[in-house]
């Protein structure tokens, strides 16, 4: 596969080298739950492709950023989720953790704002 970092989580989650509990899936993207959730309904969105922020990622493919937003969309359909919360981290002051890019998508709880 094209553009994949060494040593990045989500880059082995895209190879099948680890396996998440998928939620859904297409061509460029993969949805599956995180292994702590935050909320009952905690479903993480990424590219199969390495980029490292939802910045760089706009800026190099503004196309797939778009299909993130879609698929965390689906997500929440797929869930039944009418009210659901969107997050992505930048940099680790932020609370990134991992390196590549991904939606959070949060919900079955009311969401405090502003999250602190
Ligand atoms: P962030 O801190 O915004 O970079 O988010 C990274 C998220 O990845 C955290 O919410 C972690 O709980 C989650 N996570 C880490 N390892 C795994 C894994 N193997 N499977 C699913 N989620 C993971
Ligand atoms: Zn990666």
């Amino acid at each position: 596969m094209t553009n994949q970092a060494k040593d990045c989580l989500f880059c082995r989650i895209a190879a099948g080298e680890i396996t998440p509990q998928i939620v859904r899936e297409t061509d460029r993207t993969i949805a599956f739950n995180d292994i702590e959730p935050q909320a009952p309904v905690h479903v993480l969105v990424i590219p199969r492709e390495h980029h490292p922020s939802i910045g760089s990622l706009a800026t190099a493919d503004p196309e797939l950023a778009g299909l993130l937003m879609a698929e965390a969309a689906a997500v929440a359909e797929e869930l039944g989720l009418v009210d659901f919360r969107l997050v992505t981290n930048t940099g680790a002051q932020a609370g990134q953790s991992v390196f590549h890019v991904h939606l959070h998508v949060l919900g079955g709880r009311p969401m405090r704002w502003p999250p602190g």
